[in-house]
Formats: structure tokens, C-alpha cells, sequence
């Protein structure tokens, strides 16, 4: 329905619908599908041009999946499990994309998805106990619910060098990745940043390129993918009891379907730690290598120090130059702390005789140049610089919304000035019938996001069709259950190793942005129980008018 008498901006046009939906990745089309069948009208918008959100923009060379394909998919409909045939262990990008097409398809969620649209600003009106969302394009939206499925790795983090506008090559952001490709052959290609774009790129950009110089800050941890089909094992168990298999990824830490570590790591030989480790390494696991060795390499300071030690062995094994593999080697936050990445030959990349590492650490860079890159020793002259530099994570797309007025007029700016603050890491007091899928707050990137996308989405909808039900038309969380709620966040994230790393996680990688770990440690199953809980004792913490 369309309504007269909107902004300027919208130009004098309002689209009415009872959900508001800003997104089209895995979290807006499962969304999309649930508030439909809940019988809930709903558009959703995104600035892409199709469906995907992270598998449409980062198309950069070698980007793939890090948590098993197999588990990074939806579940919500078994006709849907048994239609799609993963091909890798960790699929491509390209095949992610073709997946998430094929569920639009499926679902026919395309009709209700306004494409090329940039969500600018959101504004809670009391008195119609509405938000008016206003857009670049196309008319305003009116909704009585505001869902950010916004993504939390969706808003690159531009690059702080100077002279950046002065280059006169050309210049690429894996997070941006041009649809064609690009040619890189025969070029000389810097590469900036070495988390994970970076680590997935480098090994393919230095087959094309004619000579690849990494500009490194902070070296990664990176393990072996191993990638092909996916494992027999798997396939069979999965064949046998999908949903059994579903079920306990769902109350799992991680989100995925193996049981973590219950042994310590004193309480097994040198031997016992190596084995483990190197079968490990072997099967090409982040998650198993995250969970599955020893009870307290995720608490405990040395009992990580071990399992970070093995990495680092391997490192030196595999790098030639002594050098290079000293400052490919992290030592400034323990193994987990800062994602890890999956690799397929990254460090056995800087053997080649076209590759240079530069480690910032001891040269950094002056300025970009017309013709290439200087740091405060030599200058590199460069035909193409691709920015692997990572996101504003979590926040970044939400804050990109600019403003977010709630009640009184009040932003949400300013309210997270120290940073964010939430219920569960899905609403904000003070911003009623606003949700954030994988929020701060929630276990988000510290698991596998489809399945605390499902979970999320599962919570919302229910949500708001049990309160359709009950006649009741706003949902607030109390600032007494999200101050609760922040309390609970600091008490889980002081019994892990998070507080030892300066991250994306807690900001670190932003200039000027509040510090603090932002995703929720407490695991994707107990977070879940609490969820539950609240919903069993009344809804719990929230206001509902
Ligand atoms: P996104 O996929 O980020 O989609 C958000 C959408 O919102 C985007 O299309 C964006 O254009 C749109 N949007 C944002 N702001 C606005 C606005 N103001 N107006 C209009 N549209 C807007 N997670 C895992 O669990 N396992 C993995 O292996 C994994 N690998 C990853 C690899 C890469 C390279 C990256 C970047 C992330 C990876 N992730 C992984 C995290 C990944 O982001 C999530 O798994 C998941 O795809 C997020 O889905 P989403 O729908 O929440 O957000």
C-alpha cells in the first residue's frame, strides 16, 4: 500500500507494510520467508543488486566458507537440505551465491526485496507507534517493526593511508570485488591486509601476479583448509540422522555439531598433545582446532600457549625464510582470540620468488604515491593495490544508518557513544519494535551464522506473531534487563581469552570506535536456553504495550 504525504526525500510516497526489513543476506531471506508465512506483510531492502549480502560483495579470488558448507545452511526445511548438494567441504563464493539465489528462487522472495536501495535513516513515531525508514530510492517505508538484518561484516573499514587518492594504478577492496574479475596477470599487485580476505586471496593473486608485496600489520593465525568434497564420515552421518545432527549443532558452543574437548591439557603427555594436534591440522578443521584439543586452550592462558606453540612450529616448517616466518608468526593474542583463518598454501605462498612480505610493524608505510608504495625504508612501484583491510564489524552497517531516532527523538548514536548496549544482542531500550539479527550482544561471529541466523530469526518472528496474538503492538527491552544483560556479557567474556586481544572483535581495528568485546561468549546453545527462558517466563526483561 502506498501513502501520501511523505519526505521530500522519498519523493511524496510511503510504502506501508507491517515489517520493515533491511538486508538480503542469509538473515533477510529467511526473514523474508518467515514473516510471510507468519502472515505479516513485509519489503525488504538492500543496497545490492541481488540477494547474498556477504556471498554478493566479497567475490575476491579464493573466497569460501571457513565453518563446513554442510553446516553453513540453512535448516529450517528439510525438502530445502535435501534439494541443494554441496560440492566442497567449504564451498566458493560463487557457489554460496548460486545457493542463496536458488533459495530466493524457491521461496519466490525476490517479489518482496527492493534491490539497489540504501536505507539512509530511521525514525520512531510514538503517536502511530511506527518507524518511517527513508531511502535513496523509491519510496519511504511506514513499518511497525524495523529488522536489521544488516550483516555484521558488511561495512568496510576504508583505508587510513595517506595518499591514497594520489595513486594512479588501479585499486581494488576484496569486500568489493569487481563482478567481471579482474586481470592481474603480468602486474605488480600490493596487497594491504592479512586477515582473512587477505589469507584467502594472496596464494591465487600471486599465481597471476608478475610480483605480489603483502603489506602485513598483525600476523593471523591460519590453518590448513584441506579443502575437497565433503568428508565420507559426514556425509554418512548426516545421511543417517540429519536432523539429530541439526539439533545438537543448534545447542552446541559453536554452532556446529561437534562435541568440544573434555580433557585438560595437563592432564595428557606431550605425545597425547602432539597427536591430537597434528590429526588436527591434518583434517583441516577451524572449528575442531578451536574446540576439540583440550578443554582449556579457549580459558586458559597456557593451556593456549601450547596449541599456539604447535601452530607456530608449523609455520617455521613451512615458510623458508627464518625472516619471513618470524613475522608471519603471531605472538600478540592467543590462538582463538582473534578469528582464525582457514588457508589453502598461504604460507607456503612466501617461498615463491615473486612474493614479498613487508612487515609494517618495523617499516611502516609513509604514504601512497602515484606510482606505488613507500614505507619509512624503500618504495615498491605497484600497478594494482588491492585493500584487504577488513570491517567496522557488528556495528558498522547499523551506524551506517544515520540517524536512528527512537523514542523522544532519542539516536542511537548517542546511546551506544560508549559503545553498543542490548538485550540479547536483539533490541535496544529506548528503540521499541527495533530488532538487530546477530547483533552486539550475540553470539554472532563468534559461531556459525547460519545457525544463529535461524535462531534469531525464529525468536523475532515468533515474537511478533504471539504478539499479534495477544493484541499487543510495541516491544521494548527494559534498561534493567539489558544493563542485566551487559553485566552477563563482561562476566562470560572474563572467562575467556578474548580479553587478552585487541580485535575486530571489541573494535580495535577502527579508529576512534568504543572498545569492547561486542559478540556475546557465552555459545550459541546456552544463549539459545536463555532465549528460551525468557520466552517461558513471559517475556522476560521486555515491556510490551
Ligand atoms: P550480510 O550477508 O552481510 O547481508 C547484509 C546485507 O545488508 C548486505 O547485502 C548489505 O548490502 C545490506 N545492507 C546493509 N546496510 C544497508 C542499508 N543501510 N541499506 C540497504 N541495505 C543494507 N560466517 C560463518 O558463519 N561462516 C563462514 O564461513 C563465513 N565466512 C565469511 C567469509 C567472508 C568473506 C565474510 C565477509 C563473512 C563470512 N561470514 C561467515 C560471516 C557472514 O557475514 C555471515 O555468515 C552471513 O553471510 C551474514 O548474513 P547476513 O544476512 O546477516 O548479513
Amino acid at each position: 500500500m502506498v501513502e501520501a504525504g511523505a519526505p521530500e526525500s522519498t519523493q511524496g510516497e510511503i510504502q506501508t507494510v507491517d515489517v520493515g526489513v533491511v538486508g538480503a543476506g542469509f538473515a533477510g531471506l529467511y526473514l523474508l520467508h518467515r514473516l510471510r508465512k507468519a502472515g505479516l506483510s513485509t519489503v525488504a531492502l538492500d543496497t545490492a543488486n541481488d540477494v547474498g549480502g556477504t556471498w554478493y560483495w566479497n567475490r575476491y579470488p579464493g573466497a569460501r566458507c571457513d565453518i563446513q558448507t554442510v553446516d553453513y545452511s540453512y535448516t529450517f526445511d528439510p525438502e530445502l537440505e535435501t534439494a541443494w548438494q554441496w560440492s566442497e567441504k567449504y564451498a566458493t563464493q560463487p557457489e554460496i551465491l548460486r545457493y542463496l539465489g536458488f533459495v530466493a528462487d524457491r521461496y519466490d522472495l525476490r517479489r518482496d526485496i527492493r534491490f539497489g536501495t540504501r536505507v539512509l535513516g530511521a525514525a520512531w513515531d510514538d503517536s502511530k507507534e511506527r518507524w518511517l525508514l527513508t531511502t535513496d530510492k523509491g519510496p519511504a517505508v511506514s513499518c511497525r517493526h524495523y529488522i536489521m538484518a544488516t550483516g555484521c561484516l558488511s561495512q568496510p573499514k576504508p583505508p587510513e593511508i595517506e595518499g591514497v587518492h594520489d595513486f594512479k594504478g588501479e585499486i581494488y577492496f576484496t569486500s568489493r570485488w569487481p563482478h567481471d574479475g579482474v586481470d592481474l596477470r603480468g602486474k605488480r599487485v600490493a596487497m594491504i591486509g592479512t586477515g582473512s580476505s587477505g589469507i584467502q586471496s594472496i596464494p591465487i593473486i600471486a599465481e597471476q601476479a608478475s610480483q605480489l608485496t603483502v603489506f602485513q600489520r598483525t600476523p593471523n593465525f591460519a590453518l590448513p583448509a584441506h579443502n575437497g568434497p565433503l568428508p565420507e564420515d559426514r556425509a554418512a552421518q548426516l545421511a543417517q540422522d540429519r536432523n539429530g545432527l541439526r539439533e545438537q549443532a543448534r545447542w552446541s558452543l559453536t554452532g556446529v555439531p561437534i562435541p568440544p574437548a573434555v580433557e585438560f591439557s595437563w592432564q595428557m603427555s606431550e605425545a597425547e598433545r602432539r597427536e591430537r594436534f597434528e590429526k588436527l591440522w591434518a583434517s583441516g578443521d577451524l572449528v575442531g582446532m578451536l574446540t576439540q584439543l583440550w578443554a582449556d586452550q579457549g580459558v586458559d592462558a597456557d593451556g593456549n600457549a601450547l596449541l599456539a606453540d604447535l601452530i607456530r612450529e608449523k609455520i617455521r616448517e613451512i615458510v623458508k625464510d627464518p625472516e619471513t616466518a618470524a613475522a608471519l608468526t603471531p605472538h600478540d593474542h592467543p590462538f582463538g582470540a582473534k578469528r582464525p583463518c582457514l588457508d589453502t598454501n598461504y604460507y607456503a605462498t612466501f617461498n615463491r620468488p615473486n612474493v614479498t612480505l613487508v612487515n609494517l610493524r618495523q617499516e611502516p608505510i609513509a604514504s601512497i604515491t602515484a606510482n606505488g608504495i613507500k614505507t619509512d625504508k624503500r618504495s615498491f612501484d605497484i600497478d594494482v593495490i588491492v585493500f584487504a583491510t577488513g570491517f567496522d564489524a557488528m556495528t558498522g552497517a547499523i551506524r551506517a544508518v544515520h540517524p536512528i531516532k527512537g523514542r523522544d527523538g532519542k539516536s542511537l548514536d548517542d546511546t551506544w557513544a560508549k559503545g553498543p548496549e542490548t538485550y540479547l544482542g536483539l533490541t535496544v531500550a529506548g528503540f521499541p519494535n527495533l530488532f538487530l539479527i546477530t547483533g552486539p550482544g550475540s553470539p554472532s561471529v563468534l559461531s556459525n551464522m547460519a545457525v544463529s541466523i535461524e535462531q534469531h530469526v525464529d525468536f523475532v518472528v515468533d515474537r511478533l506473531a504471539a504478539m499479534r496474538e495477544a493484541g499487543f503492538t510495541t516491544i521494548e527491552p527494559t534498561e534493567t534487563a539489558q544493563a542485566g544483560w551487559t553485566r552477563h556479557m563482561a562476566d562470560c567474556a572474563t572467562v575467556t581469552l578474548h580479553r587478552l586481544a585487541n580485535t575486530w572483535y571489541t573494535g580495535a581495528n577502527v579508529p576512534g570506535k568504543p572498545q569492547a568485546l561486542m559478540p556475546y561468549t557465552g555459545g550459541v546453545g546456552p544463549y539459545r536456553g536463555i532465549c528460551n527462558e525468557i520466552v517461558s517466563r513471559g517475556m522476560l526483561g521486555f515491556k510490551l504495550t
